[in-house]
């Protein structure tokens, strides 16, 4: 009969965990709380950033409560995701924190490490703040191993809310301003599906928000 040793022995291959939701769902801190606990037990952890995410330092995986870890950056270049797989030979887990910054390349990498053995775990925002998904999580989120949506309070009404509402002067953005601006908590609110606007959700073929516009 084979012990829960000798199991062990046999499980060659890593898994993937996917921590997403909106802004102000504390999924770094999630992320962080999980890395943590890795460390606790003596497994080796690799922290991995995206250089783009600067807002409290270059290096540093950090929550809007001020929680910092320090982290290895990575920019979009197929250099630095050789890098990461080097990176990673000395780590028994992997985090990346806001892998919604990243753009596809690194999926085939992430895939690699689970294969050779690796625990990895992602965090990243599951929509943008028009409401339309990352692809990048989309598709780590059909590979994962586990998914964990966290969701923020509706700074509005209080309800669970799972949507990033970007104000610009106060109001609400446009659907067609850029996907990513990187700064202030004050340019983010989180909201509820009734709570987030948007000026136009081209998926819906008649809409009284294009009414309204034309
Ligand atoms: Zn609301």
């Amino acid at each position: 009969m084979q012990g829960a040793k000798d199991l062990r022995s046999v499980q060659k291959k890593g898994r993937l965990e996917v921590i997403c939701g909106s802004m102000f769902s504390g999924k770094s801190e999630e992320l962080m709380r999980r890395l943590r606990r890795a460390e606790y037990a003596k497994q080796r952890v690799l922290s991995l950033a995206n250089k783009i995410d600067d807002r409290r330092g270059i290096g540093k995986i950090s929550t809007h409560n001020g929680t910092v870890r320090i982290a290895h950056t990575l920019d979009n270049t197929i250099e630095s995701i050789a890098r990461m797989l080097i990176l990673a030979e000395q780590a028994d887990i992997v985090g990346i924190d806001e892998i919604h910054f990243f753009n596809e390349d690194i999926i085939l990498a992430i895939r690699e490490l689970v294969e050779r053995g690796k625990h990895v775990l992602i965090a990243g925002l599951d929509q943008d703040f028009r409401g339309e998904p990352f692809n990048i999580t989309a598709i780590l989120m059909s590979l994962a191993d586990n998914v964990t949506k966290l969701k923020a309070i509706c700074l509005s009404c209080g309800r669970d809310a799972h949507h990033s509402q970007r104000l610009i002067d106060g109001k609400p953005a446009r659907y067609d301003d850029p996907i990513i601006l990187v700064g202030a908590q004050e340019c983010y609110e989180a909201r509820c599906r009734d709570c987030f606007s948007i000026d136009k959700r081209p998926w819906r073929t008649t809409t009284k928000t294009q009414q309204q516009q034309s």
